[in-house]
């Protein structure tokens, strides 16, 4: 059963407590060794800690800085103070209040939640394209590959597969290269019929509430299959 979630739920507020950024000596070797310095004017991994240490938490939130950091944790692992700089710039990101996450990632984790993927695929049209490269792929002129067929919502399968909504979307042929390898391999997969999407945009934005949806509903879907293994494609 889907949650029903009103389009205008705001992420409950992440408190940013300043124990970890207390502990920051100001060396810079974060700065240092971060893909991301220079990315944002008046901004870096060093500075963002400072703001936080001096109560500057609203400014942090607010700025650019914690969406280009891509959360490496190349900053972290250096840090000689073990700061957790990762997941300090995931909760100022969280912190930000939801129509104001950049891009479209708040409205495909709306959909998400909804449709159970990030573009709001309706099922029917989604097991319809299933069903139609299936075909394709059996009768392929040059690889054609006899008796193959998506098996959809397969009990006890060796793996449970997701999928990246944007593939389905905007390039479904593209499905059909993992299809092949399973073919090939002669392996017992399984593609659910419901909340198939991979791809947790929640963990991007710092959302946790809709991230753990979204990975209880995989889990779910192989408790109900009874499959042991998933595959994160992406
Ligand atoms: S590496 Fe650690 S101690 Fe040094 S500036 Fe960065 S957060 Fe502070
Ligand atoms: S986690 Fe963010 S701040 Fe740290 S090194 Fe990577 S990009 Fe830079």
């Amino acid at each position: 059963m889907q949650e029903t979630i009103s389009p205008d739920r705001t992420n409950p507020k992440i408190a940013i407590t300043p124990e970890q950024a207390d502990r920051c000596l100001a060396c810079g070797t974060c700065t240092g060794v971060c893909p991301a310095s220079e990315s944002v004017p008046g901004w870096d991994a060093r500075k963002a800690i400072r703001a936080l240490a001096l109560g500057l938490d609203q400014e942090v939130i607010d700025s650019a800085w914690p969406w280009v950091c891509t959360l490496c944790g190349r900053c972290e692992y250096n840090c000689p103070m073990g700061v957790e700089l990762v997941k300090t710039f995931r909760a100022c990101r969280g912190a930000r209040e939801r129509d104001k996450v950049p891009g479209t990632l708040h409205q495909g984790i709306l959909m998400n939640l909804e449709r159970g993927n990030n573009f709001g695929i309706p099922r029917d049209d989604y097991l319809m394209l299933l069903a139609d490269l299936g075909v394709e792929m059996e009768n392929d002129p040059d690889q054609p590959c006899p008796g193959f067929y998506v098996p959809v919502d397969k009990e006890g399968a060796n793996l449970l597969v997701t999928i990246n909504a944007r593939v389905p979307y905007a390039e479904p042929d593209n499905l059909k290269f993992w299809w092949r390898i399973f073919y090939a391999a002669k392996e017992d997969w399984t593609l659910p019929a419901v909340n198939w999407d991979g791809v947790n945009w929640a963990l991007y934005t710092g959302d946790d509430v809709s991230m753990k949806i979204g990975v209880t509903r995989i889990i779910e879907n192989a408790r109900r299959l009874k499959v042991q293994t998933i595959l994160y494609p992406e």
